[in-house]
């Protein structure tokens, strides 16, 4: 089986969206790639880092999915990462209120020995000083997968772009997009961050789907419409979980291929938005992912003589 090293955060987040609140519930980039990233036939192990107040039936419930969590370090005198975010009533857009790094501001992240001869590296969103630290540690590492957000191009540009020329796919939203290259055209976008080294660039649109740009070539993968968006956190890493995970239980990292890993990640991603957190995640079936990828099917398909 293949091995995938997820590196992010685990966190406590607090949640504030048109449809109720919530306290500290647990979050994290690296929670949900490894929730979704889990439902595959890969080894998954998260490298992250928490702090004594964080609850041990979360660490066992992972554990429970499959994941590996020797690589989470526990800071017992220390505070785990909290983020806290307010959506406008569209769903698409967010303020962030609060983000305490804690036990982050200090972390040296150690990929278990056995891990690090993993074919597959997702870079989840974090300090990029922590995602270069890994991608060191995983020589081997066939593919290598990126997310980041504005927060770290805002604060730590430089090392991130240094991060951005080592790896083979990145995956960002589309303002992010824009702000890293300064272009307003995707497409534009897209070209100016292949020159910055990642072979292949995922740009999320949030309800509006995911582009995915390598050498002139486009894909386009629609987000399901959904009546109801409860939530929309940790949408974007559930997409870069299942994409990831999709992409190294079948070993084949190619162009087509990565199309049915991007229709994987909107699948998941599709369920994560149901209710607050990772509530969602911890509760779907492989039967309810199936009927859903029919879903995704039926909305693209159609017949005409071009
Ligand atoms: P997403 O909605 O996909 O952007 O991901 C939301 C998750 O990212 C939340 O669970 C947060 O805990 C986490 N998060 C928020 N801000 C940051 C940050 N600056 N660095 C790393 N993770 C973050």
């Amino acid at each position: 089986m293949s091995k995938l090293v997820v590196v992010g955060t685990v966190a406590f987040d607090a949640i504030e969206t048109p449809f109720g609140k919530t306290d500290k519930i647990l979050g994290g980039a690296a929670t949900f790639i490894g929730l979704s990233a889990s439902h595959f036939n890969t080894d998954v192990a998260l490298v992250s880092v928490v702090g004594g107040d964080f609850p041990q039936e979360y660490l066992e419930m992972m554990k429970n999915r499959g994941m590996n969590i020797d690589g989470i370090e526990v800071v017992e005198d220390g505070k785990t990462f909290f983020w806290s975010g307010r959506y406008h009533n569209d769903m698409n857009s967010r303020d962030t209120l609060v983000t305490e790094l804690n036990v982050l501001a200090d972390f040296n992240p150690i990929v278990p020995e056995e891990y690090k001869d993993a074919e597959v590296v997702m870079l989840g969103n974090l300090h990029p000083a922590v995602q270069m630290g890994v991608l060191d540690q995983t020589p081997n590492a066939q593919l290598v997968i990126l997310d980041t957000m504005n927060f770290w191009m805002d604060i730590e540009l430089e090392l991130l772009k240094k991060v951005i020329e080592r790896v083979d796919v990145i995956t960002i939203n589309d303002e992010e997009a824009r702000q890293l290259s300064g272009e307003y055209s995707l497409v534009n976008a897209a070209k100016k961050i292949h020159e910055m080294g990642p072979k292949y660039v995922v740009i999320k649109k949030g309800e509006h789907g995911a582009l995915l740009f390598h050498n002139g070539d486009i894909f386009f993968a629609p987000a399901l419409p959904l009546e109801e968006v409860f939530d929309p956190t940790g949408a974007g890493d559930t997409f870069a979980g299942g994409f990831a995970g999709f992409l190294a239980a079948s070993g084949d990292y190619s162009f087509e291929n990565m199309k049915r890993a991007i229709i994987y990640g909107s699948n998941f991603a599709s369920f994560c938005v149901e209710r607050f957190g990772t509530e969602r995640m911890q509760s779907i079936t492989n039967d309810e992912i199936e009927t859903r990828l029919k879903q995704f099917q039926a909305l693209t398909k159609f017949e005409m003589k071009a």
